[in-house]
This record gives structure tokens, C-alpha cells and sequence, in this order.
């Protein structure tokens, strides 16, 4: 079920499926969209040896496909990136650098989706429109780039949430 706004889906008789359950008692097709395609965990993020903090880069993954935003090969992901972390309510719930816009974490926070979700919206463009998508943004993949680069690419838009994304929707 698709909404116009969050507002319009907390007006519904029936509340939508991510208000009324904790993670762990949706079932598979629920908790995979929940996830609204935006690619900013498929950055690479680089740990500092000292201090353990986790910076994002603008660097894709090389399975990410930078216009679309999703994996190139999601069902196979691990096989060929081992260090791609599977989301589950666990995980959720512990990794820091999950951004603030991501609809796992809203939810295990207890808030709500904004209108660019594809589960509020109904269209999987809104979350590339709102500019939370990482559309337009990876100038290059992990495997373009010498290891000696990637301080270089080093941004911090991936952990805040852009201007045009607080707004609600209008029709
Ligand atoms: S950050 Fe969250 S919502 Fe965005 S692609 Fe990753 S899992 Fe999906
Ligand atoms: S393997 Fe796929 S899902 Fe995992 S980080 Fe890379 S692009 Fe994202």
C-alpha cells in the first residue's frame, strides 16, 4: 500500500505496516522495502585506525550502479564483496554510520518514513527528487581508484539529511 505523505498513512484506518511493527516481526517482503533504494550505504566508508570513527567517502562500491542506486548483483553480493554487511534488526540497531535517512534506522528509532519513501510516495523516484539518493554523486567505484585516493574522497553529505528532504510532498 502506497501513501501520498506519512501524514496521510497515519490518518488511514489501517496503519501501515512500519508504524505497527518492530523489525523483527516483518516478514521478508516488508523488511526489503523498507530499504528506499537511496545507495548511500553502498559508499565506501573508511575507519580510522586511532580513533575507530567511520567517515564516508564518495566512492562507490563496484557493484553499485550510480545512476540507479541499487546493487548490480544483489542476490550475489556477498560472493563478490564479502565485507557487504547484511542488514538485519540486529545490525540495524548497532551500526553507527547507518545514514539518518535511511529507513531502517528510522524505524528502529521509532519514527516515521518522510514522503520521499517509495513506501509513502508510491514512486521509487521521489527518494532521487528529494536528493537523498546518491544519484549524481559517486564520480567514481572502488575498483577506478588507487587505494592511496580515497582520503581524497572523503564527504559528509552521506550522514545528513538534504534541505528538500524535510519538506512534506505536495500534489
Ligand atoms: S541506507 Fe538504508 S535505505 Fe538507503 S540503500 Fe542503504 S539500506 Fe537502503
Ligand atoms: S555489494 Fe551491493 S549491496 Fe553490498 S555494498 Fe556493494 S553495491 Fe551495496
Amino acid at each position: 500500500m502506497a501513501y501520498d505523505t506519512a501524514e496521510d498513512a497515519a490518518d488511514s484506518d489501517a496503519a501501515p505496516f512500519w508504524r505497527t511493527k518492530s523489525l523483527e516481526e516483518m516478514d521478508s517482503s516488508e523488511w526489503e522495502s523498507l530499504c528506499d533504494g537511496c545507495g548511500r550505504c553502498c559508499l565506501v566508508k573508511l575507519q580510522d585506525e586511532d580513533t575507530d570513527a567511520i567517515a564516508y567517502t564518495d566512492i562507490g562500491c563496484k557493484l553499485l550502479d550510480e545512476d540507479g542506486c541499487r546493487c548490480r548483483d544483489y542476490p550475489n553480493r556477498q560472493a563478490q564483496v564479502p565485507d557487504c554487511v547484511r542488514l538485519t534488526p540486529e545490525a540495524v540497531r548497532s551500526l553507527s554510520w547507518l545514514p539518518p535517512s535511511c529507513g531502517y534506522r528510522l524505524v528502529a528509532e521509532g519514527r516515521d518514513l518522510y514522503w520521499w519513501h517509495p513506501l509513502v510516495s508510491g514512486d521509487a523516484e521521489t527518494v532521487h527528487a528529494a536528493g537523498v539518493s546518491v544519484r549524481g554523486r559517486v564520480p567514481v567505484l572502488e575498483d577506478e581508484l588507487p587505494l592511496e585516493d580515497y582520503l581524497d574522497h572523503m564527504v559528509r553529505w552521506p550522514v545528513r539529511l538534504p534541505r528538500g528532504a524535510m519538506r512534506k510532498a505536495r500534489r
